[in-house]
């Protein structure tokens, strides 16, 4: 269907698709060209109204954070195992630059070994 206005009295005709270049009367009496098929309205074209984006989750509905180091006394107990571990380690890597080794290194990193293992066992 072609959608065309008259030119003399501007009512809105319209006209069979295959009468495009063929010659309309309108109830005017004015005789004008029916055009070719005429395109689509601009409206036709136009994008789906914009939807404004869902409202982005509320911080409600992520799980809280837990805060770091309230975790039990099992990982203060681990934490300090590991600082004595780093201690023997530092201090077993110190008295070898002296040309030596240090028993006393050794058995600071394995109380730290143990300490952090008996963290572990407490879970
Ligand atoms: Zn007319």
């Amino acid at each position: 269907m072609i959608v065309f206005q008259c030119e003399e009295c501007g009512t809105q005709l319209q006209a069979l698709d295959e009468n495009a270049g063929k010659k309309a009367r309108c109830q005017c009496g004015a005789v004008m060209p029916v055009p070719p098929l005429s395109s689509p309205s601009p409206a036709a074209f136009d994008p789906a109204p914009y939807q404004p984006s869902d409202p982005l989750p509320t911080l409600d509905e992520y799980p809280p954070v837990a805060p770091s180091g309230s975790s039990g006394p099992s990982v203060g107990s681990m934490m300090w195992g590991f600082c004595l571990m780093a201690g023997g380690v530092l201090w077993f890597v110190a008295s070898l630059a002296n040309g030596r080794t240090s028993a006393s290194a050794i058995v600071l990193f394995i109380i730290g070994l143990f300490r952090v293992i008996g963290a572990f066992n407490k879970e």
